[in-house]
């Protein structure tokens, strides 16, 4: 394969990325400076060394300390914990500035009727941290208003239900606000804020 095909196949599989669009980024980056290839390529490649998955939110952060920034706030609510699937929802929710507890990144969403659902996210993560955090009192749900953010919500409700009934620990997800089909990382800051405040309960 020839380097232009290359890279178009490498663009390819970033998410929501054509074949057309892939082709562009090639060329794209064919009209920069050398300098602007190099510095990129060297991010890349430092990508390993520099970023790291904090192990209590597993969310992807650079520095030195174990823990992300947001975990390590001791000024952040520990009754609450906010489950996203991803790390861009988690900064769609962050810049709402309206939400000051704790968060969970699931690692993704599981596709309807997949046969290993455990696999696709990060179920044993979430129930440690549930499990080692006795102030908890509410988990909400913030995965998009789709078939699948819908099919996640039920399985983690599921699973997590032995450690939250006994222990009375509400489950909300975002309310009015949001219409169906939203996703997170596409909301805009109102949106969000409002569904953040207007979030509907049940203890399960
Ligand atoms: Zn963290």
């Amino acid at each position: 394969m020839n380097p232009i095909d290359r890279l178009t196949t490498l663009f390819k599989g970033f998410p929501g990325i054509g074949p057309r669009q892939a082709e562009r980024f090639v060329f794209h980056l064919l009209s920069q400076s050398d300098e602007y290839r190099n510095a990129l390529a060297k991010d890349i490649s430092d990508m390993k060394r520099d970023i790291k998955q904090c192990p209590s939110c597993m969310r992807f952060f650079s520095g030195s300390q174990i823990d992300c920034e947001l975990c390590r706030n001791t000024l952040r609510d520990t009754s609450t914990l906010l489950i996203v699937a991803k790390d861009a929802d988690l900064k769609s929710v962050e810049r709402t500035k309206t939400y000051s507890g704790h968060y969970f990144v699931l690692g993704g969403l599981i596709p309807i009727l997949d046969k290993e659902p455990e696999q696709k996210i990060r179920i044993n993560q979430l129930v440690r941290k549930i499990e080692k955090n006795a102030e908890l009192k509410e988990i909400v749900f913030a995965l998009n208003l789709n078939p699948e953010g819908e099919y996640t919500r039920e399985f983690v409700e599921n699973a997590l239900k032995s450690i939250t009934k006994p222990r009375g620990i509400i489950m909300s997800e975002l309310g009015r606000g949001l219409s169906t089909g939203s996703e997170i990382e596409y909301s805009d800051s109102e949106t969000l804020k409002s569904a953040l405040a207007n979030r509907t309960k049940e203890t399960l």
